[in-house]
């Protein structure tokens, strides 16, 4: 694999990776048959953007943000060599807008009133190639310092649409968070890319196959590897070799799936964006209840054991 020498720091590229694609494919077959509801607390537990506490909010209700009129938020999708019929880009538009809810009512990340969508989707290989600058193998990115996001059309479709959520969720991440660690913000994307809308509620599945995974390549070495992962700064992130690469997306996807599960822990991982880039191994240290002994255990009991998927609504 090549490498790109003259990408600079603040050109922070999120990208996501085609070699994983027959994998993701298969794991989006899967789903569990049974459903954890998680309801949206977050409202009275999690503070926007000020770090008010709860108890402070409710104090000071002027300085509360407004309610986000999700509906409101432009969500532009520009083809390029790519078709997508009317249908479809209004279910994207749909998908797009409830991930920007999820985002707000679970996880108290509210876009700010600028903020809106941007997706150029290259349905041309080497026009893609050349807008991303880099000779990665990747199906999509998205690029912090301009705000592009960027996917490529010459995959299969339902993983071009995987991927449209994929960056939509660095741009919304990017919007409240721009120092948010990378590990954490590639775990995001994997996580929110898989959701389902059925109905009225929102699925994600839980994908056992690449929870077994991370768990059997963990095995006796939890420790080192967590550490290896939460030491990858962006570009150390986009250098690895392939087969590190596909492993720190599934470890990364395992460790955020396991934090949406409780409003607490949801908590958490919204103390580890906050932290930002730099050491997660001494924010998690001082986050975590119990400390890194406590997330390493409570990480290797979670990938020991089935669990029940995600629903929200
Ligand atoms: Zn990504």
């Amino acid at each position: 694999m090549q490498r790109s020498p003259s990408r600079t720091r603040d050109l922070v590229v999120l990208t996501i990776s085609v070699a994983s694609l027959a994998v993701t494919l298969a794991r989006a077959e899967q789903g569990s048959g049974q459903i954890e509801v998680i309801r949206g607390t977050q409202k009275q537990s999690i503070s926007h953007r000020s770090g008010q506490t709860a108890a402070a909010m409710s104090e000071s209700q002027e300085s509360a943000p407004p309610e986000l009129d999700i509906e409101t938020v432009d969500i532009d999708i520009d083809t390029d060599r790519y078709t997508i019929d009317g249908n479809e880009r209004a279910e994207i538009r749909r998908e797009i807008r409830k991930l920007i809810g999820l985002y707000d009512e679970y996880l108290g990340i509210r876009v700010s009133p600028e903020f809106d969508v941007q997706l150029d989707v290259l349905g041309n290989r080497r026009t893609y190639q050349e807008r991303q600058g880099t000779p990665q193998n990747t199906g999509g990115f998205y690029r912090q310092s301009t705000g592009e996001t960027v996917v490529s059309g010459d995959t299969d479709r339902s993983f071009t649409r995987r991927t449209m959520l994929h960056e939509s969720s660095h741009a919304i991440l990017a919007d409240g968070f721009p120092n948010a660690p990378r590990w954490l913000n590639e775990g995001m994307a994997e996580y929110f890319e898989g959701m389902e809308l059925r109905g009225g509620r929102i699925l994600i599945p839980r994908q056992e196959d690449r929870r077994r995974f991370v768990q059997g390549e963990l095995r006796g070495g939890v420790r080192s590897q967590l550490e290896r992962l939460l030491a990858l700064e962006s570009q150390a992130w986009n250098d690895q070799a392939e087969t590190d690469f596909r492993f720190s997306y599934d470890q990364a996807w395992s460790i955020v799936y396991m934090l949406m599960e409780t409003s607490r822990s949801r908590e958490t991982l919204r103390q580890l964006l906050e932290a930002g880039s730099g050491s997660s191994i001494e924010s998690i240290e001082r986050i975590y209840p119990q400390g890194l002994g406590g997330f390493i255990r409570d990480w290797e009991r979670w990938l020991s054991t089935n669990g029940l998927a995600h629903s929200y609504y």
